[in-house]
C-alpha cells in the first residue's frame, strides 16, 4: 500500500468527494475549502512535485490543467485561480503533484 496521501485518495483506499475520474487524472474536493470552489486536480501516477516531473511525464500536467479549465467551465466560473504550491516554502504540504483549482470569490495579486 502507497503510503502518500493522494496516492490513495485516487486509489480510493481513503474517501474523498470525486469530481472527475478517468485512468490517468482524478479530481477531488479539498478537505478544507479556501474558496467556494476548491478542488484539487492530481495525476493517478505518483509525481512528488512539479518541479520532479519528467519530460515524459509532462502530458499529464497539461492534461490536468486542461481538466480543471473543463470543471471550472461546469460550475459556471468565468474566472478562476489554478495554483501548484511547489515546495514547503510554497505551501506544498502534499507531495504528490496536484494543482488547487479555486474560484468563486475575488483572488488578489500577488498571492501571500
Ligand atoms: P498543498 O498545501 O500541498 O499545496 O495542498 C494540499 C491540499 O490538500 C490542502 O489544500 C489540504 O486542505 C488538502 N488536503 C490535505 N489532506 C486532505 C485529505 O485527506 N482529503 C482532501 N480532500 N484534501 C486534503
Ligand atoms: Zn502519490
Amino acid at each position: 500500500m502507497s503510503e502518500c496521501l493522494f496516492c490513495r485518495i485516487a486509489a480510493g483506499e481513503i474517501p474523498s468527494k470525486r469530481v472527475f475520474s478517468d485512468d490517468r487524472i482524478y479530481a477531488f474536493e479539498d478537505i478544507a475549502p479556501k474558496a467556494p470552489v476548491h478542488i484539487l486536480v492530481i495525476p493517478r501516477k505518483h509525481v512528488s512535485r512539479l518541479s520532479e516531473l519528467s519530460e515524459e511525464d509532462a502530458p499529464l500536467a497539461a492534461e490536468a490543467m486542461r481538466r480543471a479549465a473543463a470543471i471550472a467551465k461546469e460550475r459556471g466560473l468565468t474566472d478562476f485561480r489554478l495554483v501548484a504550491n511547489d515546495g514547503a516554502g510554497a505551501g506544498q504540504s502534499v507531495f504528490h503533484l496536484h494543482f488547487h483549482l479555486l474560484g468563486g470569490r475575488p483572488f488578489s495579486w500577488p498571492p501571500g
